[in-house]
């Protein structure tokens, strides 16, 4: 009862917040109705707002930008925009030292900023080869070079959604990272059956991004917390890294039971299920008998990397005419598990393999109509469906660190709890230090 009540007047403080902050900004934009009218009627030449990039405002020059191509070099590129080889020489000896020109890569931008003057001249070359660094060479005046690396910021970030149609199109319409998408059914690859979202399905999500200039992103850095509701039922993760094994990061769910399985779900990512598990399986093409099928076909582009669900010794790697290309594995005594029409393989008889290698590449070998791989499943020797199976879990938390464990996960639990499912994804800067790195 305790426990609750104080959840309760922590999530009603953080309301509190945001109308404190509602009426700021309502007092805020009350102030513009006061300015009087006639003020408005002193007339200036107005100039345009600065434009600033690269440290120049690009107002004051012609921009030109275009893309490295094969065989450009610095010097080569100059001398196409009108500047002479002594001069070219004379740009290089002055910025040998803080500029290193050579690295120029095909299909990188590269900027020129000419003078706005009756004869246009180049004087400032950009090269910005990523989003975070990029190098700047005045040409006239006074000769310099510059090499600016901007800090990368990691900002905590939290969102959430209901899903209606695809995980990935609730992201786009919420305006999120489309790699969020990604990470989270990696958080939980081994729990949800992705292939079968349902409607109303919902998630929340506390994680790291990486930023650049505070609004361009770089990438999703991690998770550091989910919430997932499939079916109705409610999912926790929290990542957590174990004393006992530093960098072994693992996700956990709020009875310390370890979201990671034995098995993956699926041996090739983000495919479609194209053929379950089914024993009264009709084909008409054999005159509409039952033809059950024993596998989980799962569809994908010719190429796409098959990886081993689980550790094991491979012990066939062959071709048959039915199969194809098919790979056996044994993880042990109760396991094994089978890898049809592939492509090519990638592993030999003997072979250790660790869950997630690649042990081969889809195809269209063997009996098949259209590229897949037909995934099969042994449990004690007989052919079941492995999404019906109650897998072993991997490495649940030690008893001895179960105390730290939930001590640890108590907060993160509580700010997973207090967002709402009808909340814009907001962004703010974590208070804790090590959530914001500078490079
Ligand atoms: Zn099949």
């Amino acid at each position: 009862m305790q426990r609750g009540a104080l959840k309760w007047t922590f999530c009603n403080f953080q309301t509190f917040v945001w109308l404190l902050g509602g009426m700021f900004f309502f007092v805020g934009c009350q102030t513009p109705t006061n300015t009087p009218v006639d003020e408005v009627e002193v007339l200036e030449e107005i100039p345009d707002p600065p434009v600033m990039k690269y440290g120049f405002n690009l107002n004051d020059y012609e921009v030109v930008v275009k893309k490295i191509r094969r065989g450009d070099t610095f010097g080569s590129l100059l001398e196409n925009h009108g500047i002479d080889y002594p001069e070219v020489y004379q740009v290089l000896t002055k910025i040998k030292n803080e500029v290193n020109v050579r690295k120029l890569q095909i299909g990188k931008p590269y900027t020129l900023l000419y003078s706005k003057d009756t004869i246009p001249t180049p004087k400032v070359f950009i090269y910005q080869p990523d989003i975070s660094n990029y190098w700047v060479v005045q040409l006239r005046d006074s000769i310099y070079g510059q090499t600016i690396s901007k800090p990368i910021k990691t900002i905590e970030q939290q969102a959430s959604g209901t899903i209606y149609s695809s995980l990935y199109e609730t992201m786009q319409a919420q305006n999120l990272n489309e790699a969020l998408t990604y990470y989270l059914s990696d958080v939980y690859a081994w729990s949800i059956d992705f292939f079968r979202l349902q409607k109303g399905d919902r998630f929340k999500v506390i994680y790291t991004e990486k930023f650049v200039d505070d609004t361009i992103s770089v990438g999703i850095d991690r998770i550091k917390a989910a919430y997932f509701e499939h079916n109705g039922q409610p999912l926790y993760a929290f990542e957590f890294e174990s004393p006992k094994l530093p960098g072994m990061v693992d996700y956990f769910d709020d009875s310390a039971k370890n979201l990671r399985r034995a098995f993956l779900q699926a041996p090739v990512k983000f495919s479609r299920i194209s053929s379950r598990y089914n024993l009264k399986r009709r084909i008409a093409y054999y005159g509409n008998r039952i033809r059950p099928h024993k596998g989980t076909d799962f569809a994908a582009s010719v190429g796409t990397p098959i990886m081993a669900t689980a550790n094991g010794t491979v012990v066939k790697s062959s071709y048959t005419r039915g199969n194809g290309n098919y790979v056996t594995i044994q993880h042990n005594n109760t396991y094994s598990t089978q890898y049809l029409h592939m492509k090519k393989r990638k592993v030999r008889v003997g072979d250790f393999v660790q869950q997630g290698d690649v042990i081969g590449w889809v195809g269209m070998t063997g009996n098949t109509s259209g590229p897949h791989v037909c995934y099969r499943f042994w449990k004690r020797g007989r052919q079941v469906d492995p999404f019906k199976q109650k897998l072993p879990e991997a490495e649940p938390i030690s008893n001895d660190l179960k105390q730290e464990y939930f001590a640890f996960i108590e907060p993160v639990k509580e700010a997973l709890d207090c967002i709402s499912f009808d909340l814009e994804p907001i962004t703010f800067q974590s208070n804790n230090d090590n959530a914001i790195t500078q490079n």
